[in-house]
């Protein structure tokens, strides 16, 4: 039986650590808060005191956790998973995390004979908990086709940048991109209202022209209902991948103006509110009723 121990359970790791007991995986879990593990745990899960207890006797180690500071604890530190794993194990990061992060981990796993899979993912906690995720990966090719048993229960699609970095590098070029449409959206959904606009006909005028994206398409109907229920990014993870982006791009190009003007907006969002739905981000430009 494989042997995977899934370290991170908030909304998007929840769900997928969930996806490999369904597979029929044996599965350790952590999370640095015990309850998210509970019903994991009823489902057949083996609870790990720290990240390095999961990583005991494990085939692939995957982390789902919120940013590089959260990461660089679970992987390296005291008690991280490196700790325990043997040379040859699968080092799997699905956390969105720096490009900079990516290479000083990878580099410092793969000192200690380890396989690190560069592995962030798309797709909102339900794709998650569904197996219906892409992942976006930076690996060797061999290397990717070790990890592939242990990808497959979490997506409906893989697709393969190029060396370990690259996975990272779309993921950041796709948020950043995700940032500037939804803080572009609200000002035009802010606009439209202050104008006095039908809103039900800007909904559907939005949601069916040129700039219907499926990020326009999902928060043009959230923002002008002010309906922010269900599954969610929040706006301080947002924020963290705006920024993340804006550093690496930042090391490529003179500047990225545009850019920096969505991680601005997300800047005041997250200040704000940063555990709530980025969509929240219309009740910031609007002006206050
Ligand atoms: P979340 O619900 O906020 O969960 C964050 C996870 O990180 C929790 O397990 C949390 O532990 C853990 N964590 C935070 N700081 C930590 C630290 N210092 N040490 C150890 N663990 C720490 O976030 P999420 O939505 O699942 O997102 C997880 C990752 O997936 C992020 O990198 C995010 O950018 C990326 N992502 C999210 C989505 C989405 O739609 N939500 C989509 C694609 C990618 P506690 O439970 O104890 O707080």
């Amino acid at each position: 039986m494989q042997r995977v121990a899934f370290i991170g359970l908030g909304r998007m790791g929840h769900g997928m650590a969930g996806r490999y007991l369904d597979a029929g995986f044996k599965v350790a879990v952590w999370n640095r808060s015990k309850p998210k593990a509970e019903d994991l745990i009823a489902r057949g899960a083996r609870w790990a005191s720290s990240p390095e207890d999961a990583a005991i006797d494990a085939d692939a180690v995957v982390t789902m956790v919120a940013d590089d500071e959260a990461s660089r604890s679970v992987w390296l530190g005291k008690t991280g998973a490196a700790a325990a794993m043997k040379a040859g194990t699968l080092a799997i990061e699905c956390s969105t995390v720096s490009h900079a992060h990516v290479h000083e981990l990878s580099r410092k796993l793969r000192d200690r004979g380890l396989i690190y899979i560069d592995c962030p993912v798309t797709g909102l906690p339900e794709a998650a908990a569904s197996g219906k995720l892409t992942l976006l990966v930076g690996a060797d090719a061999a290397d990717l086709e070790r990890a592939r048993p242990y990808l497959v229960p979490l997506a409906t699609t893989i697709r393969h940048f190029g060396a370990v970095g690259t996975g990272t590098v779309f993921k950041l070029i796709n948020n950043l991109l995700g940032a500037v449409q939804i803080a572009s959206l609200a000002e035009g959904v802010a606009i439209a209202e202050q104008a006095g606009l039908d809103m039900k006909l800007v909904a559907e005028a939005l949601a069916t022209g040129a700039v219907a994206s499926p990020q326009v398409i999902r928060h043009s109907k959230r923002m002008i209902a002010r309906d922010f229920s269900g599954a969610s990014f929040t706006a301080a993870l947002r924020r963290k991948d705006a920024a993340y982006a804006v550093l690496l791009a930042e090391t490529l190009l003179p500047g990225v103006p545009v850019g920096r003007a969505a991680l601005a907006a997300y800047d005041k969002a997250s200040a704000v509110a940063p555990d709530d739905d980025e969509g929240r981000m219309i009740e910031i430009v609007s002006r206050p009723k």
